[in-house]
């Protein structure tokens, strides 16, 4: 099976692979092709990255580029979908995107060990041949979560942020191209604030988020899945299906609710990146 480089068709091999979706009410053809033609940039390979990147891989998005510093350990394997027993010891984004291009030839996932930071950003995400359709926040620190929101806006790219703990998450998806607000007008300064412990505590905010709180398997999976299901209706419908809307689900009632959001004339990081 031949990748295509051609954005404007669909080969056999695609047609057959992606068959059940293009059959979808309100998905057809040029849906599937706009997925073809994506990029994504996925900062996290771990509880959230893996389901998430694994259903966009599947879907058909052309390109899915992970970044994540750190390598597997034993206790990822619970609910780090991409990975197995053998592998502990390897880096995350290369372990994943490998595994991604393996269950779908069809489509380019690569991986970059690496740190995010402001100042990397625009060579690491690779901007110079063109912004990312969408940016995934994957991450479990909020150290990391206000470096991709501030990137975010700076940019104007697309940001699509979950997180899981324990038995809850939260899910929203911010476009900053339309200034509706971003992570930072929803959470404030609390972000700032933990962003700040967390720096100082860097080896240690996986832990913190974790090892003290615990997360169950499933946690992971239902978000990194709600994760893709919002992305792929992003990009394939240009639809925003949490257009000022913040997810909030809750395992452990089965309950999901939508609280409303908006721009917060005082945002800082809005104010300063404007
Ligand atoms: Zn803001």
């Amino acid at each position: 099976m031949m990748q295509s480089t051609d954005n404007q068709s669909l080969t056999d091999d695609e047609l057959l692979r992606y068959t059940r979706q293009i059959l979808l009410d309100g998905w057809d053809i040029d849906a599937q092709l706009r997925l073809k033609a994506a990029r994504i940039v996925m900062i996290g390979a771990g509880g959230l990255g893996c389901p998430a990147s694994e259903t966009l891989a599947r879907a058909g998005v052309g390109q899915l580029h992970l970044i994540d510093d750190d390598v597997i350990e034993a206790s990822n394997l619970q609910r780090q979908t991409l990975f197995l027993p053998e592998d502990i010891g390897q880096a995350k984004a290369l372990t994943a995107a490998q595994m991604l291009n393996t269950i779908n030839p069809l489509i380019k996932a690569f991986g970059t060990v690496a740190r995010l930071s402001i100042d990397n950003a625009y060579e690491l995400l690779d901007m110079a041949s063109g912004l990312p359709d969408l940016l995934l926040d994957c991450t479990d620190n909020f150290a990391t979560r206000d470096i991709i929101n501030r990137i975010s806006v700076r940019y104007k790219i697309p940001l699509l942020s979950a997180s899981a703990i324990a038995m809850e998450g939260q899910l929203a998806l911010f476009e900053p191209q339309l200034n509706t607000g971003c992570y930072h007008c929803v959470f404030g300064d609390a972000t700032v604030a933990n962003a700040a412990a967390s720096d100082q505590a860097e080896q240690t905010a996986d832990e913190r988020t974790c090892a003290n709180s615990g997360v169950l398997a499933s946690t992971t999976a239902i978000m990194g899945s709600l994760q893709a299901n919002a992305a792929l209706q992003y990009l394939g419908l240009s639809k925003n299906p949490l257009a000022g809307k913040l997810l909030l689900w809750d395992g452990s009632r089965m309950q999901q609710r939508l609280m409303g959001y908006r721009l917060d004339e005082r945002c800082t990081v809005c104010r300063e990146l404007t």
